[in-house]
């Protein structure tokens, strides 16, 4: 459960985006047998408290809060696959490729690759980031 090829930290916009493109690669040949998940944290999003208007394709209007629930229940239901881990923060992560391992405040993770979304908030640079060679 704990182990994956591909952990996405950050539950936003670009966290979200990626995983929808991993999402759609899960069925080719090369996606195949590999295990995505993302750490939907969305609390510090920049996102959270936008108003979106004069967007092209969005209501004028439209809260980036409900934008961010509307994209976890998209991908849940696209990807349902992708694993969606909910109200943990990274705390720490720790080795190299392909041996990470992502601590939060709940859990611990082993990942061969990582996705790092976690926008311009700096709850992240907070944390000790170890790449052990
Ligand atoms: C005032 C303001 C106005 C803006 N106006 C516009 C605009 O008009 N048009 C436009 O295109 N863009 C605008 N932006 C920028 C837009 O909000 C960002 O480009 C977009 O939200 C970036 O998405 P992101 O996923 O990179 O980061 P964010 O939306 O910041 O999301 C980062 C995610 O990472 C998570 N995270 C952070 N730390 C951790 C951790 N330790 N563990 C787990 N998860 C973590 C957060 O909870 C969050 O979900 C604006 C931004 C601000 C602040």
């Amino acid at each position: 459960m704990n182990e994956f090829n591909t952990l996405i930290i950050g539950g936003s916009a670009a966290g979200l985006s990626s995983a929808l493109i991993l999402g759609s690669a899960l069925d080719k040949p090369f996606g195949i047998g590999k295990k995505v998940g993302i750490i939907t944290h969305q609390k510090s999003a920049a996102l959270q408290n936008a108003e979106l208007n004069n967007v092209l394709g969005f209501k004028k209007g439209t809260k980036g809060e409900d934008l961010l629930k509307f994209g976890l229940g998209q991908l849940s239901e696209n990807y349902p696959e992708i694993i969606q881990i909910e109200k943990e923060k990274v705390l720490k992560i720790e080795g190299a490729y392909p041996n990470f391992t992502v601590i939060t405040n709940k859990n611990s993770y082993k990942t061969k690759n990582i996705v790092v979304a976690v926008g311009p908030s700096n709850l992240f640079s907070r944390t000790y980031f170890i790449t052990r060679r």
